[in-house]
């Protein structure tokens, strides 16, 4: 039997089954121990450090023991300490992206995904260079400056030199005053070579959702195909790390395990990162399954109730308070607002989850990988966010100006947030509203940035900003940043 060891390269060890049963048992027998609640409320908790503030972050165990707790005052204290964490280090900004389907074909047997093998009736599809620029234009064309890209797992037809020539296409495209200054990458798990390749491609975020921490149950997930290797996509972080990726994106799609399970993996996961490459993962998302072609939700028994993927949320955020956390379009704007609250750092808006969908004047279902909850435009969700009282942001700068990984990290822990982070969502949030909002957001966008731009606590950062956002609305200069 495996033994676990947060600090082996092994999968089996690093996700060891039978710690986290232990651990599941430690957070039932524990769930009303109100002494030992508090005690972890009270190191999850920010505290001031200097000029920064620090954050303890919590175990997999002691997560689990939050997360297993049902007593409703307990319960509203991680939400309240959920929304502390994510002011603390994120303040009230919410970072904008947009997927970009390339290709559905795929040669796996993923039980939930519409895309897989024996799925005779999705239309399949790959872009051609021509039609990557076309798409890459129209989600300019909308406003984003951030991509994620996906594709299904096909050697032949998706190999790593078409995703390395889209790649090179998204970034070279410069339509007006667009460009996308930050492709994040969603693929199979690769070898240490191919994420090399990725690196020196310029991407931003390497991302690969677990799926299921549960190797069992994941290996009936996915019967077929590369990715039935548990072993080889548990650890393709730590090949991506090898490959001198150091932004990596977890995630598990919920309702295909026992959320317990896959809650204490998940942060098991980071645990691992954080002690073999000395930084943890950069965004943890929170996907459940849609319906999609050939894909009824309600089969998989294991779905979650709206009230405990918030407590989920919560919970990762008090666990892995440095690392961002993204709500996609899969949610419903109820679901989106609620959890904004608790620590989510980056939404999805304007979705099209279809290959060659942004061109299109309706919504395309034939290559389509689940159902867009929110099929609101991307000026819609970002004049909602303002309402709300967050600053959207289509900032990029900290891995172009090379800080990545535990650099990231550090800016957060210095307090720096504020001088940095802060000021380059509001010259984003204007070249966006300048460029493309429509007069309603516009209103709302500039009475905002007005209100925002006095909370800048150094001085000359205040003026320099003041300077670019005039520069930005009276030129076409664009890209400004800190
Ligand atoms: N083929 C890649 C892989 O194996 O990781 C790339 C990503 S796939 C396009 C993106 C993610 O969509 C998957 O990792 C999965 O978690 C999620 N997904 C698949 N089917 C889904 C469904 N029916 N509802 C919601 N999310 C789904």
């Amino acid at each position: 039997m495996a033994i676990y060891n947060p600090k082996s390269l092994k999968a089996e060890e690093f996700i060891n089954d039978g710690e986290i049963l232990a651990t599941l048992e430690y957070a039932e027998q524990n769930k009303n121990n109100i002494e030992l609640i508090d005690a972890i409320l009270e190191k999850a908790r920010p505290k001031k450090n200097g000029n920064g503030v620090t954050c303890a972050g919590l175990t997999h165990r002691e997560a689990s023991v939050l997360l297993a707790c049902d007593i409703p005052e307990k319960i509203e204290e991680i939400y309240k300490i959920a929304e502390e964490i994510k002011l603390a280090f994120y303040g009230n900004r919410i970072v904008m992206f947009a997927p970009l389907y390339l290709s559905n074909y795929c040669v796996n047997g993923c039980v939930y995904c519409p895309y897989h093998l024996k799925n005779k009736h999705i239309a399949r599809k790959k872009l051609t260079q021509d039609e990557v620029k076309a798409e890459v234009i129209a989600l300019q064309d909308m406003g984003h400056k951030r991509l994620a890209i996906e594709a299904g797992e096909d050697p032949k037809n998706n190999p790593i030199e078409y995703i390395l020539e889209c790649i090179k296409t998204i970034y070279s495209v410069h339509h007006k005053n667009g460009d996308i200054r930050r492709v994040n990458v969603n693929i199979a798990a690769t070898t240490v070579e191919n994420y090399r390749k990725l690196k020196e491609a310029g991407i931003g975020t390497y991302i690969l959702f677990q799926e299921t921490y549960h190797k069992e149950s994941y290996l009936k997930l996915h019967p077929t195909g590369p990715k039935h290797d548990y072993d080889y996509h548990t650890e393709a972080m730590d090949r991506a790390m090898e490959g001198g990726i150091d932004d990596v994106g977890l995630g598990v799609l919920f309702g295909l395990e026992l959320y317990k399970y896959e809650f204490a993996g998940l942060i098991m996961h980071a645990e691992h990162l954080e002690a073999v490459h000395g930084v943890g993962p950069h965004t943890i998302s929170v996907p459940r399954i849609k319906k999609a072609d050939d894909i009824d939700p309600t089969a998989f028994d294991n779905s979650i109730s709206d009230e405990i993927f918030a407590k989920i949320t919560a919970c990762i955020r008090l666990a892995v308070p440095y690392t961002g956390m993204i709500i996609s379009t899969r949610e419903t704007e109820a679901t989106r607002t609620k959890l904004l609250r608790l620590g989510i750092s980056q939404v999805s808006g304007g979705s099209r989850t279809s290959v060659g969908g942004y061109t299109q004047d309706e919504r395309p279902h034939d290559t389509e990988q689940f159902d867009v909850s929110d099929q609101r435009t991307l000026d819609e969700v970002v004049a909602w966010l303002m309402e709300n009282g967050h600053i959207p942001s289509f900032c990029t700068a900290c891995y172009r100006e090379g800080r990545t990984g535990d650099r990231f990290m550090s800016l957060c822990k210095n307090g720096q947030i504020l001088n940095c982070c802060h000021p380059n969502a509001l010259m984003t949030l204007t070249e966006y509203l300048v460029d493309y909002a429509s007069d309603k957001t516009k209103e709302i966008g500039y009475k905002l940035i007005e209100e925002e731009l006095e909370k800048i606590p150094n001085e000359k950062v205040k003026a320099i900003a003041i300077d670019n956002i005039e520069n930005i609305k009276n030129s076409n200069r664009r890209d400004f940043r800190f």
